[in-house]
């Protein structure tokens, strides 16, 4: 065989994923210059004081929170894999948190006001929201009810005198909830009806009797704002229902769909970044007179990690394709948040491990991407919660 005809494995290649076209790789090309230029410079900062608002505006800006927005409410009119590009991308800001605010709104707010909003509501809030001069936040969980969104115990109860509902209850761990404009309030309206007695309402924050309590300390995600929200007697117009009075119990399983998909591929962003950054260590570190990455316990962690992102990210890129032609995917949906957010759990972790000390130092980094990974298996629904949404869909 003459050595011209010898194959040898490329391990080299850069092709893009089937679902990726130019337009796409140049938009991804300009949303990681934005964010290595003008965000990872403040991150360490904003990791202590919150990113501030300006963020929104500048990537409303630029058009970065309506990709997949319709032209018409002032979006880019792209697919739904723009939104995943944006995700991806955003890790290069070095700010857990900023991508999680940023994600609220462009993936769990603005998408239900689209879909369920009248022509007025979608004015508004989502035409604003878009162009990033209004932030939204989304209040589901409750200090006594999260996994179970049944049990939540805001009421909205309607005043037919004056055609208005009275909101009263609190919310919690609500993201942008100190800063944003209105909240996508899940409430319940009528208590005896079951899954057909819930109700959204759209919510300006600025309402009398909207009250924003502590601002709520966390393990990662320092850089997000976390909201306890008190609403007492808090009275809006009938016409702030958001989609159709008792089944916002569908409409919200509906909203977590997209929040739980995006959340996948945020996971798997974040943990081929922090892949990448130890890989860089390990090739640079020495002991025993090489570097750490030639030891083959150590290769093996990297191969295990390489494997499980790369399983990880096919199940996303797939699940996205069946989203954007049109499926309900919410088994795979599940499958790919639940697997997507256990392993960039689990490579975190061998990161730290393979930096040894550094990896233990805030000076790395790679602590706080465990910190702010580790949200991933308990946010937009746990692994418990994911595993049964997994199992019941197979009629057990
Ligand atoms: C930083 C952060 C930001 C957040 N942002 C928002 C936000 O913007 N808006 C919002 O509405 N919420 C938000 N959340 C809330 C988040 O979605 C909930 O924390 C999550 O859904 C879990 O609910 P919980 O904390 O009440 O836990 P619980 O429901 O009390 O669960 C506690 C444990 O019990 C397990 N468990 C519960 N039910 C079952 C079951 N049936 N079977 C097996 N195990 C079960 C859970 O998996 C978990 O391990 C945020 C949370 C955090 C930490």
């Amino acid at each position: 065989m003459a050595t011209a005809d010898v194959l040898k494995p490329d391990f080299a290649t850069r092709r893009k994923h089937f679902i990726f076209t130019d337009d796409h790789e140049q938009l991804r090309d300009s949303i990681r210059r934005f964010a290595i230029k003008e965000l990872q410079p403040h991150a360490e900062e904003w990791e202590e004081t919150t990113f501030p608002d300006w963020v929104f505006e500048r990537m409303g800006e630029l058009g970065f929170l309506g990709l997949d927005k319709p032209v018409e409410y002032g979006g880019q009119g792209g697919d739904y894999y723009t939104s995943l590009v944006l995700a991806e991308e955003l890790v290069h800001a070095h700010c857990g948190g900023l991508g999680m605010g940023i994600a609220v709104q462009t993936d769990m707010t603005i998408p239900p006001v689209l879909k369920f909003g009248t022509e007025e509501q979608k004015q508004e809030w989502a035409v604003p929201a878009i162009a990033g001069k209004k932030i939204l936040c989304l209040g589901i969980t409750e200090p006594d009810a999260g996994s179970d969104v049944s049990g939540i115990k805001t009421r909205a109860v309607y005043d037919e005198a004056n055609d208005e509902y009275v909101i009263n209850g609190s919310k919690t761990f609500i993201t942008n909830g100190h800063r944003a404009h209105a909240i996508v309030l899940v409430t319940k309206t009528d208590p005896d009806a079951g899954y057909d007695g819930f109700t959204l309402l759209l919510v300006p924050m600025d309402s009398p009797g909207v009250i924003r309590e502590k601002r709520l300390q966390k393990l990662g995600m320092h850089a997000s704002d976390t909201a306890l929200l008190a609403f007492q007697d808090v009275r809006v117009p009938a016409t702030a229902v958001l989609g159709q009075v008792g089944k916002g119990f569908y409409h919200i399983m509906w909203e977590l769909q997209g929040e739980r998909l995006i959340g996948a591929a945020a996971s798997v962003a974040g943990a081929q970044q922090v892949f990448d950054r130890t890989l860089t260590y390990a090739k640079e570190r020495t002991a025993f007179g090489r570097p750490i990455g030639r030891f083959q316990a150590i290769r093996h962690k990297f191969a295990e990690m390489a494997t499980k992102i790369e399983t990880a990210r096919q199940m996303v890129y797939t699940t996205a394709w069946r989203f954007e032609h049109g499926e309900y995917p919410v088994r795979e949906i599940t499958m790919a948040k639940l697997y997507a957010a256990r392993i960039a759990v689990e490579v975190a972790d061998e990161c730290i491990q393979i930096h040894g000390g550094n990896g233990y130092m805030k000076e790395y980094g790679i602590e706080r991407s465990w910190r702010d990974l580790r949200l991933n298996r308990i946010g937009a629904g746990s692994d418990e919660i994911m595993l049964e949404v997994i199992g019941r869909s197979y009629g057990l």
